[in-house]
């Protein structure tokens, strides 16, 4: 069934909660009234409608493959790449100077999930090159600027992450892939990478790897890792594609899903490569392009939930089982009701929390305010996890609307669940995202969650007047979880944060997403938001109570059985 941006939650969520008005009166982006984003938008919906959507099915029938040596894309992912790029939409939110649209990372962000709903295995080479393109931008030499950015911007070339080897997933800082200067400023770059997204293909002129590594004087762990950009190609005098470089695609990776995208082990023997950023500085400049791609995947994950929602309300509003009024379909079943109405709850939650993230980067990037940029600092992990979390469970309770249909691959439920999942493992898993959220994002003393929760107290206090029924919940919620987050920063021993730290995320979500459902109640006291805030607030929210006690129980029960005892 074809896919329908969900333009209206757009509009209504980038003015309501992610301040796009704001945003656009800042000198940075003037450009972004309502008129250009609304056009956008239109636009980029139409092109994931009739473009890509029709590709998620013959990718995951057609996997990406390997032969000899190069990497063979699913039928008419050429096509559809070029689409994205014609668009300018890998460019859309970078620098004009090199060709890049300029537009704030809350527009971005929307368009990179429509096209997650619409085609998953493709959006993640454009969600990759725009987060090499923006650190490229923060990192690179001027040279390569010039010669990188306009190519990636216009989606001739197409680049890709390098970070993962065998014994160095979660753990970054074990890599071993060695660089040696040439002495012509250039360096020979060696090792094996594996499961790179879209290491390969046959469709762009070139493609182009950022890949940590490690100089021959560099410290163990992640202070000793450096970043280098690595083309397939070697650029010509004229910057065209010239000779190959000293690096292939070893083999791919078969996978529950995403078989469209080629996820490859990539082989590098002295190729030749660019430092980007300083010596040794590597992981900063690659967490410019990690926290874009947090953000994406995401993205990935609402988007996921999106198609996913609009699949199994379509499949329930023909399904007739049992007798029921007044639709005479399984619609009418409280059950069925439950499930449709929880999967859309939570991705307007989930929708919210990105788009306030993306608005922060982007009051960030135009004010240079410290507050806005400890706000997108906090607020990524959540909108990472949560957002690949909703997409998992959605996708889910999409296959239960379906009943076994839903386990039949033809309706197309299965595979939204089945390419979604990895997205709460790549990008740093959701633990590996919770603790980031407990420890380095709580190293100020819990001040960005202090004033984040003030603020939510402070809507749900003048709510009160007008939706007190709603209000007082959020409220209340908010208190439980201020008072967790100073129990877990008065913690002094890590492990007793980590502990509880996916929970205490999770529950931080639920409030977040109750407090946005709030501003939608008070925006439109009569409208289906109103209807969907109360659901939420009612019968979600509450979860969060059973989630703090997890947040607080500290490490003594995790650690009380041996490994031993795990194995007897
Ligand atoms: C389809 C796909 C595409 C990918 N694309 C890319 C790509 O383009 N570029 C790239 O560089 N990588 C890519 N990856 C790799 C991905 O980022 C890693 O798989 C991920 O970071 C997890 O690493 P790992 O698989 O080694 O798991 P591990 O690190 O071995 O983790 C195993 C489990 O242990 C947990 N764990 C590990 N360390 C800790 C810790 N310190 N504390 C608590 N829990 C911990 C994890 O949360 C996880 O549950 C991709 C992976 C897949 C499957």
């Amino acid at each position: 069934m074809p896919y329908t941006a969900p333009l209206s939650d757009y509009e209504f969520l980038l003015y309501n909660v992610a301040g796009l008005d704001g945003i656009a009166a800042t000198d940075r982006f003037a450009d972004a009234d309502r008129d250009v984003v609304s056009a956008i938008l239109n636009e980029a919906g139409k092109m994931c409608r009739d473009v890509l959507e029709p590709l998620r099915r013959v990718g995951d029938l057609h996997p990406a493959t390997l032969e000899n040596g190069v990497v063979r894309t699913p039928p008419g992912f050429g096509h559809g790449w070029n689409a994205i790029a014609e668009g300018g939409w890998v460019g859309i939110s970078s620098d004009p100077g090199f060709g890049g649209m300029g537009l704030p990372m809350t527009v971005a962000t929307a368009v990179n999930e429509m096209m997650s709903a619409a085609c998953l295995s493709l959006q993640i080479a454009p969600l990759m090159t725009q987060g090499q393109i923006e650190a490229l931008e923060h990192h690179a030499s001027d040279e390569l600027k010039a010669l990188y950015l306009p190519k990636l911007i216009s989606g001739e070339w197409v680049g890709t992450m390098n970070l993962t080897e065998p014994q160095a997933g979660s753990d970054v800082g074990a890599l071993s892939t060695r660089a040696e200067p040439n002495g012509d400023g250039t360096y020979a770059v060696s090792g094996q990478k594996i499961f790179i997204s879209w290491g390969d293909n046959d469709f762009s002129e070139n493609v182009c790897h950022l890949v940590l590594a490690r100089l021959p004087d560099a410290a163990p762990g992640t202070k000793g890792i450096s970043l280098f950009l690595v083309p397939r190609n070697l650029p010509d005098e004229n910057g065209a594609p010239g000779v190959a470089n000293t690096l292939n695609v070893v083999s791919l990776e078969h996978k529950l899903g995403l078989h469209g995208s080629p996820t490859c082990v990539m082989q590098y023997d002295g190729a030749k490569g660019w430092l980007v950023g300083e010596p040794h500085k590597g992981m900063a400049a690659m967490f410019t392009m990690m926290n874009n791609a947090r953000l994406g995947v995401g993205g990935q994950g609402v988007g996921i939930a999106e198609g996913a929602y609009q699949h199994a309300l379509a499949y329930a509003q023909e399904r007739k089982q049992g007798r029921s009024a007044p639709t005479g379909t399984i619609l009418d079943h409280a059950d069925v009701r439950r499930m449709l109405i929880e999967m859309r709850a939570d991705t307007f939650a989930s929708r919210a929390i990105l788009l306030a993230c993306a608005g922060a980067i982007d009051m960030g990037h135009a004010t240079g305010d410290a507050n806005w940029i400890a706000r997108a600092a906090f607020l990524t992990p959540i909108a990472k996890t949560f957002g690949t979390e909703t997409g998992i469970c959605v996708a889910e309770t999409g296959v239960q609307v379906h009943g076994g249909m839903g386990f039949i691959e033809e309706t197309g439920a299965a595979q939204f669940y089945r390419d979604v999942r990895v997205t709460a493992i790549y990008e740093g898993t959701s633990g590996i995202q919770a603790m980031d959220l407990v420890s380095r994002k709580m190293m100020d003393g819990g001040e960005a969650a202090a004033r984040l929760l003030d603020e939510i107290e402070d809507h749900a206090e003048r709510a009160r007047a007008t939706l007190p029924e709603l209000a007082g919940p959020v409220w209340e919620a908010t208190e439980s979880l201020r008072e967790t987050t100073e129990w877990l920063v008065a913690q002094g021993d890590m492990n007793e944060r980590f502990a509880g730290a996916l929970p205490y995320l999770r529950a931080f979500a639920r409030v977040l997403g109750a407090h946005y459902h709030l501003v939608a109640a008070l925006a439109e006291p009569e409208g289906p938001r109103a209807k969907l805030a109360r659901f939420y607030i009612h019968a979600l929210l509450p979860e969060y109570t059973g989630l703090l006690v997890q947040a607080q129980n500290g490490s003594a029960d995790l650690f009380a059985l041996s490994a031993d005892d795990l194995a007897a």
